[in-house]
């Protein structure tokens, strides 16, 4: 039976613990304050935990066999599931490097961008005996509704994309058919070709930040009344920010075609095709990004995320919208174009936006190598700081 340590204590690492606990031996370790405590407590104290399927009467209850802080408990794991948020996946992949076995497969949920360089920077040598699948995303849409004691499952994704680094000793195929076993019929992974592909067609860091700055980048700074919707309230202007920052994607993709035409890049979608292969039973009307962003019933009632200020709200910026998407998304996709020679207006434009909001310096004169840059994934922040480092990499063989 497989041993899974699942990583996180938020709405996708309670639910998924859950959810897996009914089948496997579960352990799941929070390295955040005490929060292992809080929930080995709260879910005690409910007698275990119960995801609800939002619309049917499927119900689990279950717990896992331990809740723990404690990073030596990945000796005894042989799938380590990521479920926290990408700012803190090099925290967990730090405290369990020293503990972990041979052979070990890690599947980060969303994987986000650069994940690999992050892997590799962090597992030394031993990444080459350990196995890493990175997702596009969360397989299920999750919220709690009472922390650590209930929570509902809004949706399960069919299909989930993740591209895989088996350990030397095995193949691809014994990494996906491992971890379908544990996610059962549903989602069906669908392999992708590479990890840069899952980096590329990460769509958090098209839709977070460029909601984000469309939205902000010319408030008056009064605080509103309520709070305006996230996806149903984006505009044409707010549209075409996604759209150009997809476009900008798309020519990061024909580079590397240029550098060499067997780099598969097939699977980067644009974020109008991402939209209509993740939501086109419930986009109404699917003409323009706009229009499927707008009438997307899965999004409904989603708001910008907010902090109450002189009596209104105001947009909290320190959300991981752009605390995350923007070092472990755009930077990625900025430092690779910058490698390339790609110009990328767009992303230029949210992420100088961006990261004044942070209060950081990842851009600077027009580079990626702003004071803060080491706190992302773009490929200079490992080093990687040319077209050939990147091409070696990635195993490219130059044409051009
Ligand atoms: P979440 O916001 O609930 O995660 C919060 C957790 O992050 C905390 O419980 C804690 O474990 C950790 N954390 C927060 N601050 C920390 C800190 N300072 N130091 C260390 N750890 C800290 O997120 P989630 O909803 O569980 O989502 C996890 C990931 O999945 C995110 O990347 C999210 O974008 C993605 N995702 C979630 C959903 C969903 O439906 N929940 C859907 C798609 C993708």
């Amino acid at each position: 039976m497989a041993s899974v340590l699942v990583c996180g204590g938020g709405n996708a690492a309670q639910v998924v613990s859950c959810l897996f606990a009914s089948r496997y031996k579960v352990t799941a370790i929070s390295l955040y304050a005490d929060e292992a405590e809080r929930w080995d407590k709260a879910v005690k104290e409910a007698k275990g935990m119960t995801c609800n399927f939002q619309g049917t009467n499927k119900a689990v209850n279950s717990m896992p066999d331990l809740i723990t802080k404690d990073p030596s408990a990945v000796k005894n794991c042989d799938v380590v599931l990521f479920t926290v948020p990408s700012s803190f996946h090099e925290q967990y992949f730090r405290a369990l490097e020293p503990f972990v076995q041979k052979g070990t497969i890690f599947a980060v949920m969303p994987a986000r961008s650069g994940c690999d360089f992050l892997f590799k920077k962090v597992m030394g040598e031993k990444a080459d005996t350990l196995g890493l699948a990175a997702f596009e995303t969360l397989p299920w849409a999750c919220r709690f509704n009472d922390w650590g004691k209930t929570a509902t499952v809004l949706g399960t994704k069919e299909s989930i994309s993740a591209a895989v680094v088996p350990p030397l000793t095995k193949s691809k195929l014994d990494v996906i058919l491992k971890l379908q076993g544990l996610l059962g019929v549903e989602p069906k992974i669908v392999e992708c070709p590479n990890v840069m592909s899952i980096s590329l067609g990460n769509p958090g860091q098209v839709i977070h930040p460029g909601v984000t700055y469309g939205k902000w980048h010319s408030w008056d700074g009064k605080p509103l009344p309520q709070k305006p919707l996230f996806y149903h309230g984006v505009d044409t202007q707010t549209a075409d920010v996604l759209e150009g920052i997809s476009g900008d994607i798309t020519a990061i993709c024909k580079a590397l075609k240029t550098l060499d035409p067997n780099f598969d890049c097939s699977e980067v979608k644009t974020i109008m095709e991402w939209y209509m292969a993740s939501y086109s039973t419930s986009i109404a009307d699917g003409s323009t990004l706009q229009k499927a962003m707008s009438t997307n019933s899965a999004y409904e009632g989603l708001c910008h995320p907010m902090k109450e200020s002189g009596g209104g709200y105001v947009p909290d910026f320190q959300f991981r919208y752009l605390s995350e998407d923007v070092p472990t998304g755009l930077c990625f996709s900025r430092g690779v174009a910058e490698l390339l020679n790609v110009k990328t207006p767009t992303i230029d434009k949210v992420l100088t936006w961006a990261q004044g909001k942070l209060s950081k310096e990842f851009l600077k004169d027009g580079k990626m190598n702003g004071k803060d840059i080491k706190d992302t994934r773009a490929p200079q922040a490992f080093g990687v700081t040319s077209k050939d480092m990147l091409c070696s990499f990635l195993r490219i063989k130059k044409e051009a």
